[in-house]
């Protein structure tokens, strides 16, 4: 059996590894490492992908972040409503801003914020929500979009881990997640979804008008080269990046499916299991399973760590600790929260391996180690 990885990269790398050399070695003979054509084009094939009019290329998932706050002209002191289970990143732009953040709960199915949670910390001062759409599940967005519009709130889709994902509407129509709020964000670190060979991200919006103020701020607050109007940033995706990007984009759908196939096959082992909560798809989204995430009950799940560690068999607890208990915004003077669905969570959680190049031998290895351990 071939080695389990959490991601494998390298055997992904190898199946494509003619189309992404000669790509890479184009842009290596072009010289146009910054800002080049070939960012240009994955821009624009990203945008047809999507369906969506403006991607703003940067340089990761966290500067998307900040600098849609920043374009969406967000003051201190303004109230940013975000899931406390997440990511650090998306909180600490909120705090780098000098914004405050304001931390819901999550769905204990599906790991996305909850209305009836979000509905709740709405204040005067609100002026964001930032949904994610974790693990590669799509948040309740219809619901989301409504409680916003009902408030006059801006929507930034946290996408960085949903790359691909559908939403359908109860009209019947359908939406790529990112391109739903206000404006999107996404990461191409390698181990997502649609990963580079190094940091990359971007900005989506059918808004053109906040598109201008996107680009400017990734791009020191210009439009016109030394002529400065904005605070901006400096965030670039680089030309090699974009170069493997678009490859890789070309097969996205199909990485999608395969990691579909990965979570049915889990799915399927445990099944009936009382003590394993597999995870939930909601019939609004299809889930491209950027993680596939277990909630496991009455389980010892240092000892199962510690088992599957002994078994070469890797792991992860994405998120051992949610926002509102971070030291680092102790300084903020937020309330104590009580967040009852996440704390819930945090103890309960762990993803298995999910790759495009896992196969059926690595698969039913993991799957027999686990229910070894958890039927004793
Ligand atoms: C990865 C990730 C980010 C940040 O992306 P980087 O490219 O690493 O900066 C933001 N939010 C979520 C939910 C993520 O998973």
């Amino acid at each position: 059996m071939r080695p389990i990885q959490m991601v494998d990269t390298k055997q992904q790398y190898l199946a494509i590894k003619e189309e992404v050399d000669a790509a890479i070695q184009e842009v290596l003979d072009s010289t146009a490492y910054i800002n080049g054509k070939a960012v240009q084009d994955f821009a624009l094939q990203l945008s047809e992908y999507l369906n969506v009019r403006n991607v703003i290329p940067c340089a990761n998932g966290t500067d998307a972040l900040q600098i849609a706050m920043m374009a969406l002209g967000l003051k201190p002191g303004d109230e940013v409503i975000t899931p406390s289970f997440t990511y650090i990143a998306t909180t600490e732009v909120v705090a780098l801003l000098g914004l405050k953040p304001v931390f819901v709960e999550v769905d204990p199915g599906t790991f996305c914020m909850d209305p009836a949670s979000l509905r709740a910390a709405i204040t005067p001062r609100t002026r964001a929500i930032v949904p994610v759409h974790l693990y590669g599940h799509a948040a309740p967005m219809q619901e989301i979009m409504q409680i916003a519009a009902e408030h006059g709130l801006y929507v930034i889709e946290d996408n960085a881990q949903a790359i691909g994902c559908n939403y359908s509407f109860q009209d019947g129509s359908t939406k790529k997640t990112g391109t739903i709020g206000h404006v999107g964000t996404t990461s191409f670190y390698p181990s997502k979804n649609l990963g580079a060979y190094g940091d990359g991200g971007a900005i989506l919006t059918n808004d053109d008008e906040l598109a201008l103020k996107l680009r400017m701020t990734a791009n020191h607050g210009q439009r016109k080269k030394y002529y400065h109007e904005i605070v901006g940033c400096n965030s670039r995706l680089d030309s090699v990046q974009a170069a493997v990007l678009s490859v890789k984009l070309k097969r996205l759908d199909e990485y999608n499916a395969a990691r579909r196939q990965v979570a049915a096959a889990y799915d399927t082992a445990f099944a009936g299991n009382n003590r394993i909560i597999t995870p939930k798809v909601a019939p609004y989204c299809d889930h491209v399973y950027h993680q596939y995430t277990l909630v496991l009950e009455g389980v010892d799940r240092d000892g199962l760590g510690q088992y599957l560690t002994e078994n070469k068999i890797p792991f992860m607890v994405y998120y051992p600790v949610p926002g509102h208990r971070q030291p680092v915004f102790d300084s903020f003077g937020l309330p104590p929260y009580d967040l009852k669905t996440t704390d819930w969570l945090t103890e309960r959680v762990i993803s298995l391996p999910v790759h495009t190049e896992m196969d059926n031998e690595q698969l039913s290895f993991i799957t027999g180690r686990v229910l070894n351990f958890i039927n004793g």
